[in-house]
């Protein structure tokens, strides 16, 4: 092939072999391969004739998702440019830290997100998403040669723990990942995929990276709610559905039939056990749980037999990976004891853009995660290891502590934290959303915590929320959970 593997080489693959194929749909158009390949190349061409992009650029993208998104990170790839994905839920700083960082030529963002654009150096160029229709509208359709340089799409850290960093990872030649991630997921070709998750996000990407490589069809929406959801599925009649877990949470809030779904894949932050049975309950055994992150990829696959014996489990590593549990020595730990979460596989990363890098131990890098294994072999992640609480020199991890109180049929969702402690050093506190209507008293959860953990492990404080403080990654930003 001449453009060989990746989302440009993919789409025009596709495009030859199965014009009139569905690649996209959103809110607003429908285009088979056909007329995005041929979208793509006016866009490619107009970018740069008038905005001077050119290989090995690096240009922002800025945008909630929408087919627009995918034409300009496709385009952009064909002129061997370095599509920068920016998370649309970034504070000032962090979005200043980001347009220093990654030394953007261009901003390419979503007209309704103007407000953001105060946070950008002025002297950045910008480009409206809107203004593209008129581009692709008057732009030449000439055939594009191939770059000096490969283009490539630069995924950013959620910003969990402070400024997104730019990752890059190995770019595996060939359909590694995908037969990776189909040995533990039934993905066939043709794949029709509803992405719920925000394609700037690692996992959000991967449904695009996996529907292309598997010529489907991606379905988009710009903002999830679980009734537009249940519609486009519906209307398009989806064979799987990426999300993440607090979008599952909500889907259960006013359960829908969706009956053509075969697979409903979850990243990004921990499913909980009570979540995951309660979804399968729901909308039966589809449900596989994906660990991963933005520098390692996915690192481990849970199926719905997996989910239903051992529920929250994070599965198994799929074909080509694997993941070790070590101590802070570097030994491996025994089953069922929490330690440090490493992992090794060909996609692995090869530092931040900004030259920094992350520890590895040989061929395995650290996620930064605790976990265990059981006796079974499957992963169990605990959490980060920044998140560890340390109250009266025992170890706290407070994701048990998390799933065990999510049990209470009242609770909708539940984080528990760190807080300073004069006599302990720290104490536990948790914050609690209930389903509406709902009450518990704070003394029946610490009750209930006290039957089944141990006692340091029993929140001392407990803070009922509306609803917890999430990222538009849909992770619990715990700084936040202290009025930061
Ligand atoms: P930053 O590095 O900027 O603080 P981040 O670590 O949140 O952000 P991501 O790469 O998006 O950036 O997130 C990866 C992390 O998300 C993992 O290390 C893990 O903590 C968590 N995670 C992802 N998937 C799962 C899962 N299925 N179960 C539990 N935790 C998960």
């Amino acid at each position: 092939r001449r453009w060989g593997f990746g989302l440009y080489g993919e789409m025009r693959s596709t495009a030859a072999r199965d014009p009139d194929r569905v690649a996209v749909v959103d809110e607003d158009r429908q285009l088979t391969y056909t007329e995005l390949d041929l979208r793509v190349r006016r866009l490619a061409n107009a970018l740069r004739a008038e905005h001077g992009v050119r290989a090995g650029d690096r240009i922002g993208l800025l945008c909630n998702n929408s087919a627009g998104m995918v034409e300009a990170m496709l385009a952009l790839i064909a002129l061997g440019a370095q599509a920068v994905l920016v998370n649309t839920g970034l504070g000032d700083g962090q979005l200043e830290a980001v347009a220093h960082d990654q030394s953007l030529a261009l901003l390419i963002h979503d007209d309704d997100l103007l407000g953001m654009l105060a946070a950008v150096p002025p002297n950045l160029p910008r480009l409206a998403m809107s203004k593209t229709a008129g581009l692709i509208h008057r732009a030449p359709s000439a055939e594009l040669e191939p770059p000096a340089a490969a283009g490539s799409v630069v995924v950013l850290t959620s910003g969990t723990t402070g400024a997104p960093k730019g990752a890059r990872r190995r770019n595996p030649s060939g359909l590694g990942p995908l037969a990776s991630v189909v040995s533990r997921i039934p993905l066939y070709a043709g794949e029709r995929i509803f992405v719920a998750a925000p394609l700037f996000h690692t996992w959000g990407l991967a449904a695009l990276q996996l529907c292309l490589a598997l010529r489907g069809t991606i379905v988009i929406a710009r903002r999830f709610t679980p009734q537009s959801t249940v519609a486009a599925v519906g209307a398009t009649g989806c064979t799987s559905l990426f999300a993440v877990p607090v979008m599952l949470q909500r889907l259960l809030e006013a359960p829908a039939p969706m009956p053509t779904l075969r697979v409903v894949a979850t990243s990004g932050s921990a499913l909980t056990g009570p979540l995951a049975s309660r979804f399968m309950e729901v909308y039966g055994p589809v449900l596989y749980n994906l660990y991963g992150s933005t520098e390692a990829s996915w690192a481990s696959i849970a199926t719905p037999d997996e989910l239903r014996d051992a529920p929250g489990t994070a599965g198994r590593p799929p074909r080509g990976t694997r993941v070790a549990i070590l101590s802070d020595s570097g030994t491996e730990l025994p089953t069922g004891v929490i330690g440090r979460i490493f992992v090794g596989n060909d996609m692995l990363f090869e530092g931040y853009t900004n030259g920094t890098g992350r520890e590895s131990h040989g061929d395995l890098l650290a996620t930064g995660d605790l976990g265990h294994l059981n006796a079974d072999g499957l992963l169990f992640v605990d959490g980060r290891e920044d998140d560890m609480v340390i109250s009266g020199g025992e170890n706290v991890y407070p994701g048990s502590v998390e799933d065990v109180i999510a049990e209470l049929p009242q609770v909708r969702e539940v984080a528990v934290a760190g807080v300073p402690d004069e006599e302990f050093g720290q104490r536990l506190a948790a914050w609690i959303a209930l389903h509406d209507g709902e009450y518990v008293d704070p003394e029946a959860v610490r009750e209930y915590v006290r039957h089944r953990l141990a006692r340091f492990s029993v929140p001392r404080d407990v803070y009922f929320v509306a609803a917890l403080p999430r990222n538009a990654t849909g992770k619990v930003v715990r700084r936040r959970l202290f009025g930061d």
